[in-house]
């Protein structure tokens, strides 16, 4: 069957992933907004909810939604991270398409209607583009900003502003991103580097119903360097154009240095250039040294080929 006649049949098969964090007051409710929503696009559907560690009472919530069996539930053994929530999701999805969607209503239900309707016009990968960024700080946007300008400049993944992990990604997409092995999981940065035919869709976020966001300053930080550090290895190399460069100043500075002396002697007086000199290649060499170490963390993480994730329970698989 092609694609538009799936979605006239409601025979689309529609797996949704949806990870979870302390979402207590919103999970129940959740659940049932979305089931019913899809309900209204396909019979063939099922709801997978990873639990990441909640420390509240969400996984006794998600327990009792398990008599419908339709709604699966993974329950991480801790916090993993929403990137490894979804990965265990996209793991565990059996169905044509994916839509990854977070629990707090913040992601309007409607728009998934457009992500199917861009699929059946051939797209496979259908991402929801953020609007507005009303609520968020001056600094968290000036942030977002420089980070998207700085990934697109030094990786060959281009991604998109704004664009979060609410999508729509066909069965390809799907297989392309779990055939990657790799622990560092920077999804947006994932998305992109797969590739395949992709289309944004804009929404306006909506505000979180209740609870409270849990990425910290801290938190998005880590990501972003993450994010680099996965991505591209330009930073990695620039220390070599830096080297080069520094080394034709100094080159150039020793010829003046001997010329100086051999024609108007050595006098004394050079303290602080010498002394800001010093701190400067100090600072330099530090800064340096800290960015391989990024990259040896990486290598270091990856090499213990531990599990992503680990799995305490799984209901209705
Ligand atoms: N989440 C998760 N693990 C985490 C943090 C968040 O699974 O360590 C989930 C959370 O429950 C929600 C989604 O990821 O469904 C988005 O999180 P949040 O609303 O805190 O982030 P924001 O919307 O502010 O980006
Ligand atoms: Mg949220």
């Amino acid at each position: 069957m092609d694609r538009q006649n799936l979605i006239t049949s409601k025979q689309l098969g529609i797996s949704c992933i949806v990870p979870v964090y302390n979402e207590e007051a919103n999970i129940k409710s959740f659940i049932h907004a979305l089931s019913q929503y899809i309900e209204t696009i396909t019979d063939q559907f099922e709801i997978i909810i990873i639990n990441d560690g909640s420390k509240d009472n969400s996984c006794d919530i998600i327990m009792r939604l398990l008599d419908k069996r339709h709604i699966k539930f993974i329950n991480f053994s801790r916090n993993f991270g929403k990137e490894m929530a979804i990965t265990a999701g996209l793991e565990h999805a059996s169905m044509q398409t994916a839509i990854i969607i977070d629990a707090d209503f913040q992601h309007p239900l409607q728009t998934i209607e457009q992500f199917v309707a861009e699929w059946a016009n051939g797209y496979d990968m259908v991402y929801g583009v953020r609007t507005n960024r009303k609520n968020e700080t001056l600094i968290k946007k000036s942030f977002a900003k420089l980070f998207y300008k700085t990934m697109n400049k030094i990786t060959d993944a281009d991604i998109p502003a704004n664009a979060g992990d609410f999508r729509l990604l066909d069965r390809k997409v799907i297989d392309a991103l779990i055939q990657n092995h790799e622990r560092a999981r920077f999804m947006k940065g994932l998305y992109a580097w797969v590739g395949f035919k992709s289309k944004a869709i804009m929404f306006e976020v909506c505000d979180r119903q209740a609870g409270a966001s849990s990425w910290r300053f801290g938190k998005l930080f880590n990501l972003a360097v993450s994010g680099v550090v996965s991505f591209s290895d330009v930073p990695l190399r620039i220390w070599s154009l830096v080297g080069i460069f520094i080394s034709l100043i100094s080159f150039l500075s020793i010829g003046y240095i001997i010329f100086d002396t051999f024609f108007f002697g050595a006098d004394v007086p050079g303290y602080a250039t010498l002394l800001t000199i010093v701190t400067f290649f100090g600072g330099i060499q530090l800064f340096s040294i800290g960015v391989l170490g990024e990259y040896i963390a990486k290598i270091f993480h990856e090499v213990k080929q531990r599990s992503k994730y680990i799995v305490e329970n799984k209901y209705n698989f």
